[in-house]
């Protein structure tokens, strides 16, 4: 089954035909949300449609404005096993709430320790070596996935040593840089994802059907055949969804 570990459902204007494409497809997708309050309207989006999970988040960016859904988050953490988009973001352009992000991720990352764990889509732009530290401190919080990871060499031989897991897209295959990144994961830890809408492909929204440009990248990257990488990205989600829970 081809997977798309991070992409924003509800944020498409023609969310329901995405749906009903992606059921088409048999694309198994995780449908992150931005802010708790946006959790049940996004589950619904998937009801009927047992392949796309919805993942309860609170997004960095927004946790400067929305730290008050830290109540609505812990009462709501029980009805999902996925939790995302969560994380810290450490560009200026979110300086102002820095401290404010720490707090939130920090809660966030208790909370699902309380709940036994959950599995975790998690945004680290600019912040990698602060997420590690959270991440070091809340040990039982669950399987960190890091979404769209932009970091060092150094900071992901440290994020793999940490125990975690990645979500691979458009934005992680354009550069020889990022390519050079990707080689340094274990093929065993890496899923795909699309971040769509916000990620594009081909100058338009990336879809989760899109994910078929990363499988064709790994591939290559990977040098076997676009086949054997889909059977390996297949294993590696079994395996995620088999550690996070019976
Ligand atoms: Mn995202």
């Amino acid at each position: 089954m081809t997977v798309d570990l991070h992409c924003h459902l509800d944020l498409y204007r023609n969310a329901v035909e995405v749906v009903a494409e992606v059921q088409r497809r048999g694309i198994a997708v995780l449908s992150v949300t931005t802010t708790p309050t946006a959790f049940r309207g996004t589950s619904r989006l998937a009801q009927g449609c047992p392949q796309v999970k919805t993942a309860l988040g609170l997004h960095p960016e927004l946790a400067g404005q929305r730290e008050h859904e830290l109540g609505l988050f812990d009462q709501l953490v029980a009805e999902t096993r996925f939790v995302g988009e969560v994380g810290l973001d450490g560009s200026r352009r979110f300086a102002a709430s820095r401290e404010t992000q720490r707090r939130v991720f920090d809660h966030i990352l208790r909370s699902c320790a309380d709940a036994g764990g959950r599995v975790l889509s998690i945004h680290s732009r600019s912040a990698v070596a602060a997420v590690l530290d959270s991440l070091e401190a809340a040990p039982e919080a669950g399987i960190p996935v890091l979404h769209w990871f932009t970091g060092t060499a150094r900071q992901a031989e440290a994020a793999v040593e940490a125990g975690c897991w990645f979500s691979v897209g458009p934005g992680m295959l354009q550069t020889p840089k990022s390519r050079e990144i990707l080689r340094l994961l274990p093929r065993t830890r890496i899923l795909t994802e699309t971040d769509g809408p916000f990620a594009s492909t081909d100058g338009a929204p990336a879809y989760p059907w899109h994910v078929e440009h990363a499988i064709a990248a790994l591939a290559e990257l990977w040098d076997v055949s676009v086949s054997d990488t889909a059977a390996q990205l297949e294993t590696n989600f079994a395996d995620l969804i088999a550690a996070s829970g019976p």
